[in-house]
């Protein structure tokens, strides 16, 4: 029973032996691809949630005064 299990990359759809150095990528670029869409989305979270922290801030000034 000799298997080779082959999955298609996650970024261009072409089939990838498990040999392969960069499973379950099929290259070097595919996985650093796959990295860099990680990379975005990290920073999406922190930018939406700096801005409304502020606001909140000013408007308890407001309602002391
Ligand atoms: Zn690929």
């Amino acid at each position: 029973m000799t298997k080779t299990l082959i999955v298609p990359c996650p970024i261009c759809k072409s089939p990838v032996p498990r040999e392969e150095e960069t499973f379950p990528f099929c290259s070097e670029r595919c996985q650093t691809r796959d990295l860099a869409n990680w990379a975005s989305d990290a920073y999406a979270i922190p930018d939406h949630n700096t801005p409304v922290d502020f606001d909140l801030d000013d408007e308890e000034h407001k309602v002391i005064h």
